[in-house]
């Protein structure tokens, strides 16, 4: 096969612009070298392709449901509880897993990610993912408290071990669920300090999600208040483990030094904390804090983009919204989100290597460009 030299009119990662002009040796899918067109030369076997626009590497979504991509976008709901129970649950049941994920790996794919930590809510799930999007990682979902919780820790072993999983959140996980994830070696993610009702069912073991879980028939006697902030349990239970935390929209002051000191990574997702009513993240006193925040599109039912799961999206909302800095957001879209999920981050810079793909945005020169416009990426190479 003849090697491919793409010509264009820049190349950028993380780091910002690296060459302007730039050119990129692609064998397969490996990155030869890259740099400005005299720096790389034009090898006698090569085919050369010209680009009008930026290259660059593929982006990481840390946190999807792509299980939740057959039925399209949900208006905004009222209250969390109800959405889950009013338009989830209804998905759940029909049960229609394999075309959901086709869609969603489809929609991941136009928007620029094929490294995707996606919550799945089985084991089949996982295996459909992990089919079409071989770069994903995805993490199996578990839930139980009290009674439950003790026979979903014991059974853990019986997941295969191939897949990471997903404690699912402190409203719908015991404390002993946490402790067997962390204890079996695999990567963990979770949902955390998402609502204002989980912190309180936390400390207190009321509220909204003492209902909701009664109203499941899921509540029994040994379900006990964790008696604290569910950061400080979750921290406290993973003793220096890497996780991943989906979310993080209520933190107190005393966290940020914590989560700096501890291997969790925050997958923050912009546009799902907008549509469920969250304000004020503190995702920059985070980054300032030294915390690894990466980027993450929640379900397809959150966002305000039918035809694509992108966190390039996310990125032009921090972008507009915060007057975020674009390297600071690219390095949150690509190396965060490989750090998070325990990939290989060279996979998502441009350097000699294999790569996750390249993307090229017609008629961008710098990421602070692709960030003012609306255009989508092409794939030059997968
Ligand atoms: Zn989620």
């Amino acid at each position: 096969m003849p090697r491919n030299l793409i010509h264009s009119d820049a190349i950028a990662d993380y780091r910002g612009v690296i060459a302007s002009p730039g050119a990129v040796l692609m064998n397969g899918n490996c990155i030869e070298a890259v740099g400005t067109p005299e720096e790389v030369g034009t090898p006698a076997d090569v085919e050369i392709t010209q680009i009008n626009g930026l290259l660059t590497p593929s982006f990481v979504n840390v946190h999807a449901h792509l299980d939740l991509s057959g039925d399209g976008i949900a208006p905004p709901p009222d209250s969390f509880i109800n959405w889950v129970e009013e338009i989830v649950y209804p998905i759940r049941a029909k049960g229609e897993v394999t075309h959901a994920i086709e869609q969603g790996v489809r929609m991941s794919k136009e928007g620029g990610s094929v490294i995707v930590g996606d919550i799945a809510s089985s084991v089949l799930a996982a295996e459909c993912a992990k089919k079409l999007l071989p770069r994903c990682v995805p993490f199996v979902e578990l839930f139980g408290s009290g009674t439950r919780g003790q026979l979903v820790a014991e059974q853990l072993g019986h997941v295969e071990h191939a897949f990471a999983v997903q404690p699912h959140a402190p409203y719908s996980c015991g404390l002993e669920v946490y402790k067997a994830s962390f204890e079996s070696g695999r990567k963990v993610a979770t949902h955390l300090a998402e609502t204002i009702e989980e912190l309180e069912y936390a400390e207190l073991g009321t509220g909204a999600f003492l209902e909701y879980v009664q109203r499941l028939g899921v509540w029994d006697t040994s379900m006990k208040a964790w008696s604290e902030h569910p950061i400080d349990a979750v921290l406290k239970i993973a003793d220096g483990a890497h996780f991943v935390s989906a979310h993080l929209n209520y933190i107190e002051d005393r966290h940020l030094p914590m989560l700096a000191q501890s291997n969790m990574s925050v997958a923050y997702c912009p546009r799902a904390s907008v549509y469920f009513g969250h304000t004020n993240h503190r995702w920059k006193e985070m980054v300032d804090a030294g915390v690894n925040v990466a980027l993450g599109t929640d379900s397809l039912l959150c966002l305000d983009t039918p035809d694509r799961i992108s966190v390039l999206d996310e990125m032009r909302l921090l972008y507009k919204r915060d007057n975020a800095d674009p390297a600071l957001l690219f390095g949150m879209a690509t190396i965060n989100g490989a750090k998070a999920l325990g990939v290989d981050a060279s996979l998502v810079v441009l350097q000699p290597g294999e790569t996750a793909g390249i993307l090229a945005f017609a008629n961008c020169h710098s990421l602070e460009s692709i960030l003012q416009v609306e255009v989508l990426p092409e794939w030059v190479c997968m």
